[in-house]
């Protein structure tokens, strides 16, 4: 294998038990983006197994895919959803949000009177403004639902930065209000949640039913300060495919990155074809033999090169460490101007995962 991601199946289960005794509450792992880059078909058979009470994708391609992998719990639908589609949201039992007035009608429009098999959490839109009803449209959005006989089996709303304490209280308010006229409306409890995983660790107050983590779950830190309870789950390993001596002014890789002194350098069959991302070059380290070596020169489609002058005695095939344990998402994060999310997110799928007990 020239590139793997091993996936640490006990960290895995550590940080969804820290979530479970955390907030003692229903836990919907959210499992979009491929598991946050982890491998969407071996990360989720395992939370099923530990126990997880549902899950969450973004698009029903992932939720069929879930389904056709075998997954047997409740799977939440966040986003939009082809028209064309819809009818597999039943195929495969999806629950679908309804997140728009607009959307809703389409939806009636399209499915007739299979409407009422469908299942549905409604998103409230509490201040981000981005996908969500308004206060203003509850009214007719209930009297829909009445009419149509609408199954509405949660509400939900998402925060957009716990760490303004004002702002997301300010949210949950806005949030709290809708649910609570919904349920008055239609007469029954439906199942209410709010909390992501920085407001699972920060705020025990906005767990309502349920919470719905991503980060915790893979290990990411969600908020600025280190949590040690949290374990990274996943580390992206490579090998050395070649090494050579460059001289002082020699060209390393592409983009005129010329070499200030005389080195031995490596490369290393990984590239932004991967998902290693090209903002890394000239910038990140990797590990061998547990010290860092940096990229130099521009990260090619499959290929990178790392300075070895210090480790020397290296051969074809040794094991080297993109990322994981000194190399953390976080780092890479800044490194490349973005979020650690972001850093798994553009894992490939291509990358075979090795899963480890
Ligand atoms: C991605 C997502 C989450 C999970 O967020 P984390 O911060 O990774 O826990 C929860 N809810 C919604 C609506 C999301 O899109």
């Amino acid at each position: 294998m020239e590139t793997w991601i091993e996936i640490n199946l006990s960290h895995l289960k550590s940080n969804y038990e820290y979530i479970k005794n955390k907030t003692g509450k229903e836990i919907c792992s959210v499992v979009k983006a491929d598991g946050y880059g982890m491998g969407l078909y071996e990360i989720s058979t395992e939370l099923e197994k530990i126990g997880t009470d549902s899950f969450a994708v973004a698009f029903l391609k992932e939720g069929i895919n879930l389904r056709k992998q075998g997954i047997k719990k409740d799977i939440i639908v966040f986003n939009y959803v082809d028209i064309k589609m819809l009818s597999k949201a039943l195929e495969y039992n999806l629950i679908l949000t309804i997140y728009s007035m607009e959307q809703l009608d389409l939806y009636i429009e399209n499915m007739k009177s299979d409407i009422s098999k469908l299942r549905f959490h409604i998103k409230i839109n509490s201040g981000i403004n981005r996908l969500g009803i308004d206060e203003g449209d509850i009214e007719r959005l209930i009297s829909k639902i009445k009419f149509y006989g609408i199954r509405v089996e949660g509400i939900y709303s998402h925060f957009g930065d716990v760490e303004d304490e004002f702002f997301t209280e300010n949210q949950y308010l806005r949030f709290i209000k809708a649910a609570e006229s919904v349920e008055a409306e239609l007469g029954e409890k439906i199942k209410k949640h709010i909390s992501n995983s920085p407001a699972s660790v920060l705020f025990d107050k906005y767990y309502l039913d349920m919470v719905r983590v991503g980060m915790l779950l893979y290990g990411l830190q969600p908020l600025a300060e280190n949590n040690p309870e949290i374990k990274e789950i996943f580390t992206w390993k490579s090998v050395i495919s070649g090494k050579r001596y460059v001289e002082k002014d020699e060209r390393i890789s592409y983009g005129g990155y010329k070499s200030d002194r005389n080195r031995l350098i490596a490369t290393i069959p990984v590239g932004y074809s991967h998902g290693y991302m090209r903002q890394l070059s000239n910038k990140a380290c990797v590990l061998i033999n547990n010290k860092r070596c940096r990229v130099l020169g521009d990260i090619c489609m499959d290929q990178m090169v790392v300075d070895i002058t210090e480790i020397g005695d290296i051969s074809i095939g040794d094991e080297v460490t993109l990322l994981g344990g000194e190399i953390s998402a976080e780092t890479l994060g800044e490194m490349a101007g973005t979020i650690a999310d972001d850093i798994l997110c553009k894992i490939s799928p291509k990358i075979e995962r090795v899963l480890k007990f």
